[in-house]
């Protein structure tokens, strides 16, 4: 399977993998530079200059399609335990504090490496720069995917309130030391970043077939109205994807009622976010109007099932997304918050947590219905039109399964085993835009132990520079682990809607 200078290629021998019929056909497949030109039978006419891939033993289904997560995550990864939703975001200064630019192209780099090596050809990465989005950053982060070969969408995360302005009661509820040191915590001014983004959407300089930017307010407490509008208003001008955390946590769907009077979701429809540009990430309290509403404005949601229960937010009900016509993708969330990038485990996830949801099996997600979301749900999702499915006029981006790995021994139902039993200890090669990213379970554009070194001198610099912060998150997790918990006790009027559930 060497790359070469020919812009053909034929893959012979696989077998491509049938998602709705649960099995797989013998096929071979013209690859046209990034483009599946031709499907045809074992043994089709190819040009004489096509360069051969053999796919003999081997399953090829479509690139998963991670539809949100944090490539900035991946330098804290495995650094909680037992954090809900808002202890993550107050460990923000110990975790992502006093990054330079090339710690945000590393951080970028773990989290795209391992996608590649488990499967995933594309992603929507909701990227953090603090106090804001630089032009500098962005191109740190968006050189770190083009460097590894993946897709990516990669969105500046903005907001103008911290979580201590965000959640009603919070900074009331910390001591006035602690509340001077939240002050130095305080975000720029929103028309900054607005105006930075503006000018990295302008100057981007990376193919936009395969790198492109988007708009993530980052969670609406998080951010004034006149901002969220700001972003909408940029996003469109750009013809660019939304995308933020909408009723992920408890507490912030009872916030959402203190501060709008309304759900977020009723509120972001009445400020004009929603749209089939906007994805909704996590949306585990949404009820049946929210979904409603996001199903006729044709926009998404990004399910992270692993994240949700790793951070105790809940069970988001997809079933209710998809009675809507929401279109629905799956994402792994960052890893500091599911700490892993392993999107095989977010569809076993998403497929477990829908069965527990209800006694009733037809309202479980069905394993096509979750590769479909892992595929063509999230590519929508992430606003490429031509991935998600291995087709012609389709992107070549193709994971080659070893079916002599023992995930796949016996081999009964290809739908159902790449979500119930593949963990990606399968994945032999992968192919993003008709290139070979992963041959024969190596990652070709980078020398593992060398990139391991370079990533241990910074996290151990990061690691003695964000002390401070360490303590500092220490002092507040005492106030917002209590307080949050004690907000989110109350009843919300979202179990009413569930009532044909357990939950
Ligand atoms: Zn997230």
């Amino acid at each position: 399977m060497r790359d070469a200078m020919s812009n053909m290629k034929i893959i012979r021998g696989g077998r491509l993998m049938d998602i709705a019929a649960h099995g797989s056909t013998n096929v071979d497949l013209l690859i046209d530079g990034d483009t599946v030109r031709e499907i045809g039978q074992p043994g089709m006419v190819a040009p004489d200059d096509a360069l051969t891939i053999d796919a003999t033993g081997k399953l090829l289904h479509p690139g998963l399609v991670n539809a949100h997560t944090h490539g900035h995550g991946a330098l804290a990864k495995g650094m909680g335990d037992r954090w809900t939703l808002e202890l993550l975001l107050a460990s923000g200064p110990w975790t992502y504090g006093k990054r330079i630019h090339e710690d945000k192209y590393l951080a970028t780099k773990i989290a795209a490496v391992e996608m590649v090596l488990k499967g995933c050809t594309a992603c929507y990465d909701l990227t953090l720069e603090i106090p804001m989005p630089t032009v500098a950053g962005l191109e740190s982060i968006g050189r770190a995917y083009q460097d590894i070969g993946m897709r990516a969408v990669v969105a500046p995360m903005v907001a103008d309130a911290t979580l201590y302005e965000a959640i009603p009661g919070l900074m009331e509820a910390l001591t006035p030391g602690m509340r001077k040191d939240v002050e130095k915590l305080r975000l720029a001014p929103y028309e900054t970043s607005l105006a930075n983004m503006k000018s990295a959407l302008h100057g981007w300089s990376f193919d936009r077939e395969r790198i492109r930017m988007a708009v993530a307010p980052t969670i609406p407490l998080h951010c004034s109205d006149a901002f969220m509008i700001g972003c909408a208003k940029l996003a469109r001008e750009y013809g660019v994807g939304l995308h933020s955390h909408v009723a992920e946590s408890k507490v912030q769907a009872i916030s959402g009622i203190k501060r709008y009077g309304k759900s977020l979701t009723a509120h972001l429809d009445e400020i004009g976010l929603l749209g089939p540009d906007f994805t909704v990430a996590h949306g585990v309290w949404l009820d049946d109007d929210d979904c409603r509403r996001l199903g006729d404005h044709g926009s998404s949601v990004a399910h992270n099932p692993a994240s949700n229960m790793l951070l105790g937010s809940g069970i988001a009900n997809a079933r209710a997304m998809l009675d809507h016509k929401v279109n629905l993708g799956i994402g792994t969330d960052g890893a500091n918050c599911s700490d892993n990038q392993n999107m095989y485990e977010a569809m076993h996830i998403a497929s477990m947590v829908s069965n527990v949801r209800s006694p009733d099996s037809e309202r479980w997600l069905s394993t096509r219905e979750v590769v479909e979301a892992a595929t063509i749900g999230s590519a929508r999702a992430l606003g490429f039109e031509k991935i998600g499915r291995i087709a012609p006029g389709y992107k070549a981006d193709i994971v080659f399964l070893d079916l002599a790995a023992i995930n796949w021994i016996p081999f009964n139902d290809s739908t159902n085993q790449l979500v119930h039993t593949e963990d990606g200890t399968s994945v032999h090669s992968v192919m993003i835009g008709g290139r070979m990213i992963v041959e024969n379970r190596h990652l070709l554009s980078v020398d593992m132990a060398r990139f391991a070194a370079e990533v241990e001198t910074a996290r151990a610099r990061l690691a003695e520079a964000n002390q401070p912060g360490k303590e500092l998150f220490e002092r507040l997790e005492t106030v917002v682990g209590t307080f949050c918990p004690a907000l989110a006790r109350v009843p919300h009027h979202i179990h009413r809607y569930a009532s044909s559930d357990w939950m």
